[in-house]
């Protein structure tokens, strides 16, 4: 069964590939996306399998400490923002945080779900952009703090 919302479509961006945007206003607390696939485990993140076409690495989420999740749908081609309009809802689904218009990229936090030796070298040009992103424990306590009720579960447990 597909779990995409049926008003996001996947679209090449200029930083990173491809990437979900709306294709229609989506309301605050819209499911967006679930990650419902293969799930893997690994002692961390940098030994997941990362070879084309999957690339199971930069796309799966991690949802408990040795364990990461894919998504059979879109979910898995979220982008990272420092200032997203999405954020996560137990350890699966991708829930709009706010009202997004027509047209706007969809992205969450990767430090949501993330706390391993992933990194990534962030270009969201946002104002708050915290330049390396490298997993929950680093993440400021005011991001912490703005993102209450959108942090994986296996994080705030
Ligand atoms: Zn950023």
């Amino acid at each position: 069964m597909n779990m995409d919302n049926l008003k996001i479509i996947l679209r090449e961006n200029k930083k990173y590939g491809k990437s979900l945007f709306a294709k229609k206003a989506i309301n605050k607390g819209e499911i967006i996306a679930v990650f419902d696939g293969q799930v893997y485990e690994a002692n961390k993140c940098s030994d997941l399998p990362n070879e084309a076409p999957l690339k199971v690495r930069d796309h799966a989420i991690q949802f408990e400490k040795h364990k990461w999740r894919d998504s059979n749908g879109l979910a898995r081609f979220i982008s990272h923002s420092c200032e997203p309009n999405c954020g996560i809802k137990e350890s699966f689904k991708i829930v709009a945080i706010k009202d997004i218009p027509n047209g706007e990229e969809l992205t969450y936090d990767y430090d949501m779900t993330e706390n391993s030796d992933w990194k990534l070298i962030c270009k969201c040009d946002s104002a708050n952009c915290r330049k390396l992103i490298r997993g929950y424990r680093f993440l400021p306590s005011e991001f912490k703090k703005k993102y209450r009720g959108f942090i994986s579960k296996w994080l705030i447990e």
